[in-house]
């Protein structure tokens, strides 16, 4: 048990360290399609809702907002569409969420549909509480061995490929330490600069 959690806290130190991708970078991850079911659910929303609207001004059906309105087409149909497009705006963000939340797990190595399910149920009730729990404890990405250039996953210790340490620790201490480190941050040890491919055995989560 405090393994499982030293290993996952260790995950989210290692991601914070590595991941710097800006919220325009993580859109792309998006399915094109989807963006495209979102604008399109919005434009027939408004087209639908707004000719309704029109249609009941002429045969004296219930009309946006209310009666008030009976002698403004103009200013009702310019309130519902503003209605309308707010809605959509906050639906269209939901499944955008969801499809992330897919996406970005999936290239991660975890269960799409399990963890889209998840913020799915959260999300209505808790607001984006499921999302949250989501980011914080997402697997980091897989990412190419300095050494190599072979596509790793966070988990492993040595690259698979040339062995190389992905996770050099301090061998006084046995804490994470990172490739760059002259000294131990915890315990001021000197790292040999140019030997960090043996530093410690990579026994960091014993
Ligand atoms: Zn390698
Ligand atoms: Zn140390």
């Amino acid at each position: 048990m405090t393994d499982a959690w030293n290993e996952r806290l260790r995950l989210i130190r290692f991601r914070r360290k590595r991941e710097h991708s800006t919220f325009r970078e993580e859109l792309r991850i998006l399915p094109k399609w989807l963006v495209w079911v979102c604008v399109v659910k919005t434009t027939l929303a408004i087209i639908i809702g707004v000719a309704i609207n029109l249609h009941n001004f002429k045969t004296g059906g219930p009309i946006f907002p209310d009666e008030s309105l009976r002698n403004d087409p103009g200013a009702s149909c310019a309130a519902l569409f503003g209605v309308i497009l707010a809605a959509a705006f906050v639906i269209s963000v939901f499944i955008l969420t969801l499809g992330y939340v897919y996406r970005d797990a999936k290239r991660r190595g975890m269960n799409g549909a399990l963890w889209m399910l998840l913020v799915l149920i959260l999300s209505p009730a808790y607001l984006f509480i499921g999302l949250i729990i989501y980011l914080l404890i997402r697997e980091p990405l897989p990412f190419t061995c300095p050494q190599c250039s072979a596509t790793i996953s966070a988990r492993f210790n040595f690259c698979p490929n040339c062995k190389y340490n992905l996770h050099p620790s301090c061998p006084q201490c046995q804490r994470e330490i990172s490739d760059s480190d002259k000294f131990c941050p915890y315990c001021a040890t000197q790292l040999k600069p140019a030997a960090s491919t043996e530093v410690a055995s990579g026994s960091t989560s014993a």
